[in-house]
């Protein structure tokens, strides 16, 4: 045990007197290396009786441990030490100017969606309505049932639709489900809107996306007419396009507002004078809405003898591209970063 003790005096000492990771290094080999003196001392190992191993096994087991610590803590204070040297000689100028040009090509920015979604939530925010969502997995009654498209109706074949093999689970067509579950669980009067991702089982091209994005409104009150729902789509027109956008209704069909109409406003592009993007006709379509049908209100468990309301749903995707003149909609998802670097704010 003396000599152990000796040892581990010598190596302290030793390790002293050591200040670089290569010395340490050097001297633990001296040690604990496979010629090292703290090894040799194994050799004990042999001529002992079984007895005598036990004990001078667990003896050299703590000798060893003994050792190590002293090697891996000496290990630990050179490297603070290292790092505070190199703290120390690095000198900065806070004088220098931030390097904009070099630094803005690592930086990011916010993709369109995200860019018209807060905007829009901003807007509506300011008007009290409320920000809701549903699932992106829907069932049958949901997404069409209660939305007055029962089972045959031609309008299930105008929306292809991903089934789940249930045959009454899909991915939500329409970000109208919103609306049914919105009337059974808030209580009216009540308005919101719901930007949502929806899903059709469509072929892609230029302007269309398996994948794509609506923004569904809805305002439920007593005695809601055709010209609230007019005045309102007016004013939220002029508020994100400008107040120089004139806007025009055409009847239109969905099944779930009764009168339904879709809204067009000017072009931005030719402000009406008619161009290759409005196909020369100076409008361009910007939203579907109407009065919301009875059967609809039924279905959300609303009264339609007290109870009226308007809905309107825009392309999210298409509001973007024409916010910001994208001609391709699945530059929108295609996760290329030349595309989306480009809406940095600065
Ligand atoms: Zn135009």
């Amino acid at each position: 045990m003396d000599s152990y003790n000796q040892l581990i005096e010598e190596i302290t000492a030793n390790v002293q007197h050591i200040n670089s990771e290569a010395g340490l290094f050097q001297l633990k080999a001296e040690y604990l290396g496979k010629q090292g003196k703290v090894t040799a001392l194994s050799a004990q190992l042999k001529s002992a009786s079984v007895e005598e191993k036990k004990r001078i096994g667990q003896e050299l087991n703590a000798l060893k441990e003994i050792v190590t610590k002293l090697f891996n803590d000496k290990l630990q204070a050179i490297t603070i030490e290292q790092a505070n040297a190199q703290i120390a000689q690095t000198q900065y100028d806070t004088s220098l100017r931030a390097e904009w040009n070099k630094r803005s090509r690592l930086q990011g920015g916010y993709h369109p969606l995200t860019l018209i979604k807060r905007e829009m939530e901003d807007l509506f925010h300011s008007m009290g309505f409320a920000i809701l969502d549903g699932p992106f997995i829907e069932d049958e009654f949901h997404n069409f049932t209660a939305l007055n498209i029962p089972q045959a109706h031609p309008a299930r074949d105008m929306q292809d639709t991903f089934w789940f093999a249930d045959k009454v689970h899909c991915l939500r067509t329409h970000a109208s489900p919103i609306e049914i579950r919105a009337m059974q669980e808030l209580t009216p009067p009540f308005k919101f809107i719901a930007p949502a991702k929806v899903f059709r089982n469509e072929e892609i091209d230029a302007s269309h996306e398996a994948a794509f994005h609506q923004i569904e409104g809805m305002v439920i009150d007593k005695n809601i007419g055709v010209q609230h729902m007019v005045y309102f789509l007016e004013k939220l027109v002029q508020e994100i396009l400008g107040h120089h956008t004139k806007t025009r209704l055409r009847s239109g069909f969905f099944p779930f507002v009764e009168p339904g109409f879709e809204l067009d406003v000017t072009c931005h592009l030719c402000e009406g004078a008619g161009c290759s993007f409005c196909k020369g006709s100076g409008w361009i379509e910007f939203c579907g809405c109407g009065l919301t049908h009875p059967n609809v209100l039924i279905a959300g468990g609303l009264d339609p003898n007290e109870w009226s309301g308007f809905a309107f749903g825009l392309g999210w995707d298409r509001f973007a591209m024409i916010r910001y003149g994208i001609e391709d909609i699945r530059h929108l998802q295609s996760a290329d970063l030349r595309f989306s670097q480009q809406f940095r704010s600065y």
